[in-house]
């Protein structure tokens, strides 16, 4: 009976969604990681800076350029928000040198951990050190980085006291994978448009974690980034995407009013939005990109 009632329920909720797609212009929320001027190792979490300018050329054009957590109430037109996760140097670059000329807003979601070091995030330092590490472990880069994702945080330390690599990145590789100085955060947020959102402290998959281990990750980096920047932060986006009951219900409670999902689709103004889904952009040039933003609207 229960089940026939959840049944209906998401049957509705399925069709109202439909009717209000019709009526409503969709909000496409983008996700981009880094900005560089090479991307000589393919990878798929940077897009390079020409193609990165065209993008947003081509998006102010023919697009409502809104932010994040704008009302998107009465849109005129299909709208686009432009998010970057993580919080590496070359953010805040792209932001004062491009976004901020051309009024594009964007949100930043920066992960605590790493903030005024040169300590890389775990998955840049795998991917340096491939060989090794694969050796080191008898694993897989595949197996490697679905086991570090999903660990505990003592694991993944535990794991990188164990694998070492004989020689360690030298100064240009720290400065080439660095993240956001604190005086760089304090810049970007106080650019007009510019808005910054907590990423957890150390990138968990938070799906995976106690729910103390959440409330620590989320409260944490959402107070150092309050205490850098001196403003609130109300929005968050989930490392990988990753969330469930727990996430959701903690984000709330600690104040969040937006959070980001791993889920590829359109938001609209109704989305729920601590639920908010998102598009992540690949480095493509300006005619494949046309074509995969134009696919999305209905
Ligand atoms: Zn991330």
């Amino acid at each position: 009976m229960k089940q026939r009632i959840l049944n209906t329920l998401e049957h509705y909720n399925h069709v109202k969604n439909h009717v209000f797609n019709a009526f409503n212009h969709p909000v496409i929320v983008l996700m981009y990681h880094r900005v560089l001027d090479q991307n000589e190792q393919g990878s798929p979490y940077t897009v390079t800076t020409s193609h990165f300018r065209d993008q947003m050329l081509y998006l102010k054009d023919h697009f409502e350029m809104v932010g994040l957590e704008d009302n998107w109430q009465n849109l005129e037109r299909p709208a686009c928000v432009i998010t970057f996760d993580d919080g590496y140097y070359d953010n805040y670059t792209i932001a004062r040198d491009f976004l901020s000329p051309q009024s594009i807003p964007a949100t930043f979601f920066v992960a605590t951990q790493n903030i005024g070091t040169k300590n890389l995030f775990w998955w840049d330092d795998l991917n340096l050190h491939q060989a090794f590490y694969e050796k080191s472990s008898g694993l897989t880069m595949m197996q490697l980085f679905r086991q570090l994702k999903n660990s505990q945080r003592n694991d993944q330390i535990r794991f990188f006291n164990k694998h070492q690599p004989p020689v360690c990145c030298d100064e240009a590789t720290r400065k080439a994978y660095r993240s956001m100085t604190k005086q760089e955060l304090i810049s970007l947020s106080d650019l007009p448009h510019m808005s910054i959102g907590a990423h957890t402290i150390n990138h968990l998959n938070l799906s995976k974690q106690s729910i103390d281990e959440i409330a620590f990750e989320l409260r944490e980096s959402q107070l150092r980034l309050e205490h850098i920047i001196n403003k609130s932060v109300t929005s968050c986006s989930f490392p990988y995407g990753s969330y469930n009951r727990k996430v959701i219900g903690v984000s709330q409670k600690l104040g969040f009013n937006t959070a980001c999902i791993g889920v590829s689709q359109n938001a609209y103004h109704w989305t729920n939005r601590l639920k908010i889904p998102r598009i992540s952009v690949e480095d493509v040039a300006l005619g494949t990109f046309k074509r995969q933003i134009n696919r999305l609207i209905p």
